[in-house]
């Protein structure tokens, strides 16, 4: 038997095939288009391999609750075709004998970094994602942290820099945390993509007070034992650097942490964390069983 993970993105789906070890076996990257296309390709890509579990780290929000109707589904997205598409109801009438671990893609990714990545040893972290969005996964005792719903960091409120003008790109709340600081707010406040701005560029600082601030929140609020950035922003190698010293200072000494550089840190499975975890996931469900 094998065991299979689908980190299931608003750009693209992750899969990946592994046996029983972790070994991965097969991977792919499938375009997400509509619901029907997109899984019908995600079935064929997994036809050859019989599933003993699949763990699913979905865009989100998503239904995380067993108890309520939304679950397994995917919800207020505004990825069109996908609102209210039933992922797990799909995926279990495929496959009825296969065990399913749904949760989010960064909650797949917090849970590989904790186990093979960055947070390796530790008990607790919390992964933050900066691309087309923000978001963040939490795990605590080792586990998903999810109850209700899942955590939704990205969209928490930030103090505005106080000469920061800009709108915010967030169609719900323009201005919270993804509003003033995921990847799109870097073109939308200089014209330039994030990829293409110089590292000289006065933009940076503003990104590293608006992170850097999230991550003093994310300390206060749950005092996680380490934080792991990753996601297409973070691909500016002098980032880190600019946003632990804006944690330092934001933090203003209230709250003992480790050191910083060993507090934050980048992603150490680099677009890896999240397919990792979902492989994870079902590896231990299938261990379970
Ligand atoms: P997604 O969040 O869709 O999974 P990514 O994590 O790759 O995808 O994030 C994409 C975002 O990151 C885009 O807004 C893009 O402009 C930005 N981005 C990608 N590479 C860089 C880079 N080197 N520096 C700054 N921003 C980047
Ligand atoms: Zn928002």
């Amino acid at each position: 038997m094998y065991i299979g993970g689908i980190e299931a993105g608003g750009t693209k789906m992750i899969c990946a095939v592994a046996d029983e070890s972790l070994a991965i076996v097969e991977q792919t990257a499938i375009p997400t288009t509509t619901p029907a296309d997109t899984l019908a390709a995600i079935f064929d890509f997994f036809a050859p391999y019989p599933l003993a579990a699949v763990g699913v780290g979905s865009f989100g929000p998503i239904g995380i609750d067993p108890q309520q109707s939304t679950y397994g589904h995917i919800l207020a997205t505004p990825k069109a075709g996908w609102q209210q598409f039933d992922v797990v109801g799909t995926l279990k009438a495929q496959w009825p004998d296969t065990e399913l671990i749904w949760t989010t893609d960064v909650n797949a990714a917090a849970y590989g970094e904790l186990r093979l990545g960055a947070a390796q040893g530790k008990d607790s972290c919390v992964y933050m994602t900066v691309g087309t969005g923000i978001g963040a996964g939490v795990v605590r005792d080792g586990a998903l942290f999810q109850g209700i719903g899942h955590p939704e960091i990205g969209h928490t409120f930030v103090k505005r820099h106080p000469d920061d003008t800009y709108a915010g790109t967030c169609p719900y709340h323009h201005d919270c945390l993804e509003g003033l600081a995921a990847g799109p707010s870097l073109e939308g406040r200089t014209g330039i993509k994030g990829q293409d701005l110089p590292d000289t560029h006065a933009i940076w600082d503003l990104q590293a007070y608006y992170i850097g601030q999230a991550l003093v929140n994310i300390t206060l609020t749950l005092a996680p034992e380490k934080l792991i950035l990753g996601g297409g922003v973070m691909n500016q190698p002098h980032l880190l650097a600019k946003i632990q010293a804006a944690f330092v200072e934001q933090m203003a000494g209230y709250m003992d942490t480790p050191p910083v550089e060993d507090y934050i840190s980048a992603w150490a499975l680099p677009n890896q964390s999240g397919i990792t975890g979902c492989l994870l996931l079902a590896q231990e469900r299938m261990s379970e069983k």
